[in-house]
């Protein structure tokens, strides 16, 4: 199957016309705001759409359920590793530092050899960046995962307060901002919307 690009597009004004591609890139989803791993997922989707691999690495919230665990299964093209022990020093969290660290070292080795090797085209390491802000991994770890990366290979990094030396290694850094989030006037996470 032939792939069509989409219809040229007027460039906005004041940016300078694309010109040339980029095998693969680099993004970043930070900030305060709700959607940074369900962009993620919707990058995922639009990825496998083309019958490209998939890895995604959910990094911190091993244990708990998502919804999207149950429809990501349903996509042959997408393989989610969860590498963590559950949410990290919040509620339910029942276990020890080093069982944190070394499921976030396992899922960090994981990145690492899915980046170099190829075999998926896209690799998700949500909340990678939040096991940073957490030291369950170093900065220098992670800068060391992206050098290894074949240019081919894109790579989606999420989790609040991303570093300025990784926005640096990024082509494309989104922040999203809370302008409003309903937990602020006390309302729970709701099913489906939130997880
Ligand atoms: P989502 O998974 O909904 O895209 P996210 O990845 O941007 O959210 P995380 O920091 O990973 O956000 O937090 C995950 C959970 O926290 C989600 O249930 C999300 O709805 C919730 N959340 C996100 N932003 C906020 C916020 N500003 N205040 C309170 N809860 C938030
Ligand atoms: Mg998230």
């Amino acid at each position: 199957m032939s792939e069509q690009q989409p219809p040229d597009e007027p460039a906005p004004p004041s940016r300078p016309k694309a010109q040339k591609q980029k095998p693969g890139l680099v993004l970043i989803n930070t900030g305060d705001g709700k959607g940074k791993t369900t962009a993620a997922l919707g990058t995922a989707i639009r990825h496998a759409g083309y019958g490209r691999k998939v890895l995604i690495i959910q990094f911190i919230k091993g244990t708990w359920h998502y919804g999207e665990l149950e429809s990501l299964a349903r996509i042959p093209e997408i393989t989610l590793v969860r590498a963590g022990a559950g949410f990290y020093k919040i509620l339910d969290d029942k276990f020890p530092e080093e069982v944190h660290r070394q499921a976030a070292a396992e899922g960090l080795a994981l990145a690492r050899s899915s980046v170099a090797s190829g075999e998926y085209s896209l690799v998700v390491l949500d909340e990678i960046i939040y096991a940073i802000d957490e030291k369950l991994l170093s900065l220098e770890q992670v800068l060391e995962l992206l050098t290894q990366r074949r240019p081919e290979v894109s790579v989606i990094l999420t989790g609040r307060h991303a570093p300025q030396a990784l926005i640096d290694q990024a082509d494309t850094v989104t922040e999203m901002k809370e302008i409003k989030h309903p937990f602020r006037d006390g309302i729970l996470a709701l099913k489906g919307i939130d997880y």
